[in-house]
C-alpha cells in the first residue's frame, strides 16, 4: 500500500509552496506537495516569468526602433509576429516549470497531482482537478500520486489568487480578457482598454504599447500604480505617455458594450464626464482574489478576510496544525513574498531557532515597465502621514555618466530617511534596471542601515548604481554630481 503519511502536506506548487516544500525537506521533513494544474504556480506559468519573457521581446523592440540614437542603422522595419513572441514566452515558463519537478525529484518530494480538501485537521482529500492543465507543457510528472486520503502533522495551503472580476465586466476570455488572454493573444489587438494600473495593468500595458497597440489605461485612483510614491508615478506616467501610451485617472470603466469583435468602454471620470472608448480588446488587471473556495476552510472554522487566509508573522491560521503562505495568506501578492513566508513558516514549524516573523515594511516591488519602477519602504506621503521628520534625497538619470552612455537618462532615484535616526526608511526608483538596484537598499533596510553607512560605501563606476549613493548624499546635502 503506498505511504500517504507525512510530516507536512503543501496544497499548491506555486512559489510559496515548492520553495516550503524543499526547504522542509532539507530540514529532514517527509513532505508532499498537492498540485492540480502547473508546477510553480502562477508565477512560473502566467505570472512574473512569461510577462519578463514578453517584456524582453517588447524591450529589444524599443531599442530597434531607437538604433538611429545609437548610430545604427537598421534597414526596412522591425516587425513581431505575435505567435513567435508568444511562443518565446511559453517556452521560458515550460523550461522553469520542468525546473519546479526536476528540483522536487532532487529533493525526494512526493508531488500528489489533484485537487486537495481538508476534510479534518491533518488530513486531505485529494479528489479530480476541476482545472485540468490548460497547456501541453504541463504533463503529469511521472510517478507521481493521485487521487487519494493523505494525513500530516502539518498542512500549509499555498493555493495562490486569481483574478478578480467587477460584476458586470466580467471577462469572458474573449473580449474581456484576464492576465491569462493576454499572456497568449491570439491576434495582436489593434487597440486595447486596460482597466487598472496595478503592476499587472502596467504591464501588459507596456508590453502592447511597444508592439505597436493603441493603449488606454483607466484608473481609478489619482495616479498609475497607485501603491507607489506619488513623484515616481509621475515620472513614470509621463514617460509612459510619451511612448504614446493614453492614461486616464480617477477614471472608472462604469459599463462595457460588447460588440461581435470589439468593445465600447464607458469611462466615467472624476467631474462626471462619460466617454465611450471603442478598442478590440478590454484587459481586466483590477487585481487578484485568494483561492479560499472548496478547501473545507468554512467547516473547519478558519478565518479569512477579504478573500484571504487570516495568519500570524509564522503563518499559522487560527486552527491548529493548520497554516497559510503567499498570496492565499493576503498582500502584498508578490512571489518573493509567498518565498519568504513559507520559509519562515516551516523553519517555524520545525523548530529551527531565532525564526523572524514576516516584515512586510521591508518587501520590495517591481513593476518592469518601460521605464522600469520599483521600491521598498515608505512613501514619502506614507511617512509623513506617520508623523515622522523626515530628509528625502534625489538624483536624476540625466546626470549619471552610465545612464546617459546607456541611452536611458530619463529616471530619479529617491531616498527617504528617518531625520532623527538617520534611518533609511524608504527607496523609490523610475528608469532603466531599477528592478536589479533595488536590492542594494533592500538589503540596506534590512541592516537598519543609517544615511552615514551607506556614504562609507563606495559603489563602482560608472554604474547606475552610483545614483544610489548620490540619492543618499543629497539627502544630507552633500550631492556631488548635481
Ligand atoms: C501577470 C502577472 C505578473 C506577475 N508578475 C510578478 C512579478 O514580476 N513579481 C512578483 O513577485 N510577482 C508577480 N506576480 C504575482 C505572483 O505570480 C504571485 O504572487 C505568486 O505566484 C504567488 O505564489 P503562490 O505560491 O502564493 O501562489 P500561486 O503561484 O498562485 O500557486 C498556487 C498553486 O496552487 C494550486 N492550487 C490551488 N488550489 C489547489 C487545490 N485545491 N489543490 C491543489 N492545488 C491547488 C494552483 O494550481 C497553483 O499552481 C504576477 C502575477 C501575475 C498574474
Amino acid at each position: 500500500m503506498a505511504d500517504t503519511n507525512y510530516d507536512v502536506l503543501i496544497i499548491g506548487s506555486g512559489p510559496g509552496g515548492y520553495v516550503t516544500a524543499i526547504r522542509a525537506a532539507q530540514l529532514g521533513l517527509k513532505t508532499a506537495i498537492v498540485e492540480r494544474e502547473h508546477l510553480g504556480g502562477i508565477c512560473l506559468n502566467w505570472g512574473c516569468i512569461p510577462t519578463k519573457a514578453l517584456l524582453r521581446s517588447a524591450e529589444i523592440m524599443d531599442h530597434a526602433n531607437h538604433a538611429k540614437s545609437y548610430g545604427l542603422t537598421l534597414e526596412g522595419k522591425m516587425t513581431a509576429k505575435v505567435e513567435d513572441v508568444v511562443a518565446r514566452s511559453r517556452g521560458v515558463s515550460a523550461r522553469l516549470n520542468g525546473g519546479v519537478g526536476f528540483l522536487m525529484k532532487k529533493n525526494k518530494i512526493d508531488v500528489i497531482w489533484g485537487e486537495a480538501k481538508v476534510t479534518k485537521p491533518g488530513e486531505i482529500v485529494v479528489g479530480a482537478s476541476s482545472k485540468p492543465a490548460v497547456q501541453p507543457q504541463n504533463p503529469v510528472p511521472k510517478g507521481v500520486k493521485g487521487e487519494g486520503t493523505y494525513t500530516a502533522k502539518h498542512i500549509i495551503v499555498a493555493t495562490g489568487a486569481r483574478p478578480r472580476a467587477l460584476p458586470g465586466i466580467e471577462p469572458d476570455g474573449k473580449l474581456i480578457w484576464t492576465y491569462f488572454e493576454a499572456m497568449k493573444p491570439d491576434f495582436m489587438p489593434k487597440s486595447l482598454v486596460v482597466m487598472g494600473s496595478g503592476a499587472i495593468g502596467i504591464e501588459f500595458a507596456s508590453f502592447y504599447r511597444s508592439m505597436g497597440v493603441d493603449v488606454t489605461v483607466v484608473e481609478v485612483m489619482s495616479q498609475v500604480m497607485p501603491v507607489e510614491d506619488a513623484e515616481i508615478s509621475a515620472i513614470a506616467r509621463k514617460a509612459l505617455e510619451k511612448r504614446g501610451m493614453k492614461i486616464l485617472t480617477e477614471a472608472k470603466v462604469a459599463k462595457v458594450e460588447k460588440g461581435s469583435n470589439s468593445i465600447k468602454a464607458h469611462v466615467e471620470t472624476k467631474d462626471g464626464k462619460v466617454q465611450v472608448i471603442e478598442a478590440d480588446r478590454l484587459i481586466s488587471a483590477v487585481g487578484v482574489v485568494g483561492n479560499i473556495e472548496n478547501l473545507g476552510l468554512e467547516a473547519l472554522g478558519v478565518k479569512t478576510d477579504r478573500g484571504c487566509i487570516v495568519i500570524d508573522g509564522y503563518g499559522k491560521t487560527n486552527v491548529a496544525g493548520l497554516y497559510a503562505i503567499g498570496d492565499v495568506a493576503g498582500p502584498p501578492m508578490l512571489a518573493h513574498k509567498a518565498e519568504h513566508e513559507g520559509v519562515i513558516c516551516i523553519e517555524k514549524i520545525a523548530g529551527v531557532p531565532n525564526v523572524h516573523p514576516m516584515d512586510k515594511g521591508k518587501i520590495p516591488g517591481c513593476t518592469y515597465c518601460n521605464p522600469q519602477v520599483a521600491s521598498v519602504g515608505l512613501t514619502e506621503a506614507k511617512a509623513k502621514e506617520q508623523g515622522r521628520e523626515i530628509r528625502v534625497g534625489r538624483f536624476s538619470f540625466g546626470a549619471n555618466g552610465k545612464a546617459i552612455a546607456l541611452g536611458e537618462d530619463n529616471g530619479l532615484i529617491k531616498t527617504i530617511f528617518d531625520k532623527k535616526t538617520g534611518e533609511l526608511i524608504g527607496a523609490h526608483m523610475v528608469g532603466a534596471e531599477v528592478t536589479e538596484l533595488i536590492q542594494g537598499f533592500v538589503v540596506a533596510m534590512n541592516l537598519e542601515t543609517t544615511e552615514e553607512d551607506l556614504m562609507h560605501t563606495i559603489f563602482p563606476h560608472p554604474t547606475l548604481s552610483e545614483m544610489m549613493k548620490e540619492s543618499v548624499l543629497d539627502a544630507y546635502g552633500k550631492v556631488l554630481n548635481a
